[in-house]
């Protein structure tokens, strides 16, 4: 398998620290608000990460933390005249809602920033005791040109970033490139007692207390947005290997921007749609699919252009399981045998799904792997008939479904309705309605919504959402 590697520049072979296992860590949300479409693009690539080594036989252990202590929270707790933690458990849900309609798995652990002062403060001491940290006035820096390989993740030079960075007035650094381990409390924020005084962590400082807590002193991974580069995940390698003396992560993957109008979508912009209400207007899954048909290092111009043909795509890959399901659905239960021919068909299938593993070992290229699927369906739609044997039907639609599943795609119907489907059942119902067939058209809402679609009857017609 090969990864792009930030920190080499090149994609490199995978070699995981320890035989079999994957230890990865990807920088989470900072949970003041609902997540927007950008923010969205990390989850879903790395969850389509993890899917693929597990998928290899890999045990992953996925750690992605909440960034629930910030300026952002604390404002936004401030205006609505409530607790900075009501406003981050909050949002921790809403969150978590999300994940879940995009099919994002539970990391294996989902640590909080504000339960793991005690770590951060231990990490600061220690950093303060190998100079590599100084305290003025209740607020500790680290001192960045201790760390002889500051700027190797960024490739930035030292001097170049120094004669960028000054001084605030109210700063006491030694050195414009130092920045925030522990700042004092200010009145009205939340805090934590500290050898240093109360105050609470700075944001850098929390990766890498939670990555070497949960995943020890050297990781295989470590993953995010590319804006994470500079600063916060150079100030997190020299953060851990000061204070460790080891190299942190050995991969650093990053993901290109989500644009609108070829600028970064970003809450301070104002330029961003929710996660939450692109999968109300179009489904969580067509989200999912947008951004694995790019590949992750390139930069995507999000539309409701883009979407449309998302979901447009996402069906074409559904009708064709759909099809393969019915004609199952109408065949006895045995299987019978596969003939010559079908057997030379699946050698042709399972070409697709090795052009589907090359793609995904080549920097998870999850856009050339969803053209392997297309492929399949292709492969389905030409030669799955009602004469070909069950067996062979089965095979060709357990290898799309097992693909998809792995880009954490659903396609089969039991799992979610195609809006073909929908809508067929939906006409039955005027249908039902019209010839005052009352029962049979509550029964059709009923069934409905059990497979999570909700209608709605409005004066223009009958509108109906997934739920
Ligand atoms: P934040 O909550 O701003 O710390 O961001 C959470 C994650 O989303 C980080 O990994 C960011 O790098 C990532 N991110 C933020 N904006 C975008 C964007 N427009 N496109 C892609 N990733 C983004
Ligand atoms: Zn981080």
């Amino acid at each position: 398998m090969r990864i792009y590697n930030t920190l080499t520049q090149r994609k490199e072979d995978f070699i995981p620290i320890e035989e079999g296992k994957v230890r990865m860590y990807v920088c989470g949300p900072t949970v003041y608000n609902f997540i927007h479409v950008g923010n969205a693009r990390p989850m879903i690539f790395f969850d389509t990460v993890r899917r693929y080594f597990e998928y290899k036989g890999y045990q992953v252990t996925y750690v992605t933390n909440f960034t629930d202590v910030d300026d952002r929270i604390i404002k936004k707790a401030l205006e609505e005249g409530v607790d900075a933690s009501e406003i981050a458990e909050r949002y921790i849900n809403e969150f978590r809602k999300d994940m879940e309609a995009l099919n994002v798995r539970e990391a294996s652990i989902h640590p909080r920033a504000t339960r793991e002062i005690e770590g951060m403060i231990d990490m600061i001491a220690g950093l303060i005791d190998k100079g590599h940290a100084y305290e003025k006035n209740g607020t500790v820096y680290f001192r960045a040109r201790s760390f002889k390989d500051y700027g190797k993740l960024s490739k930035k030079n030292i001097d170049d970033l120094e004669s960028g960075a000054r001084i605030a007035v109210d700063e006491e650094k030694e050195d414009p490139l130092d920045f925030v381990l522990w700042k004092p409390k200010k009145e009205g924020e939340p805090y934590w007692t500290s050898p240093w005084g109360n105050g609470r962590p700075g944001w850098h400082i929390e990766c890498s207390v939670m990555s070497s807590k949960y995943l020890g002193e050297q990781i295989d991974i470590h993953g995010g947005g590319e804006d994470l580069i500079f600063p916060h995940h150079e100030n997190e390698i020299a953060q851990s290997e000061a204070a460790s003396g080891k190299p942190f992560a050995r991969y650093w993957m990053h993901n290109a921007f989500l644009n609108i109008d070829n600028k970064k979508m970003s809450k301070s912009e104002g330029n961003f749609f929710t996660a939450r209400e692109i999968c109300e207007q179009y489904s969580p899954q067509a989200l999912r699919f947008l951004m694995l048909n790019a590949h992750y290092r390139n930069p995507m111009n999000f539309s409701r252009e883009l979407m449309d043909a998302a979901r447009n795509s996402l069906d074409r890959i559904k009708n064709g399981v759909y099809r393969l399901e019915h004609l199952l659905g109408s065949r006895p239960g045995t299987d019978d045998e596969i003939t010559p021919g079908e057997s030379r068909l699946l050698e042709e299938a399972n070409s697709h799904r090795v052009k589907f593993e090359e793609a995904m070992e080549d920097d998870f290229n999850t856009a050339d792997a969803i053209t392997a699927i297309f492929e399949l369906v292709r492969l389905a739609n030409t030669s799955c008939s009602e004469d070909s044997s069950s067996s062979f039907i089965r095979a060709v639609l357990d290898l799309i479904t097992k693909l998809s599943d792995i880009l954490g795609l659903k396609v089969r119907t039991e799992e979610e309705m195609v809006d073909a489907d929908i809508e067929k059942l939906i006409n039955e119902r005027q249908e039902a309605r019209k010839s005052r067939n009352f029962a049979r058209a509550d029964e059709i809402r009923e069934l409905l919504l059990k497979k999570g679609i909700l209608l709605e009857d409005t004066r223009e017609g009958v509108r109906w959402k997934r739920v």
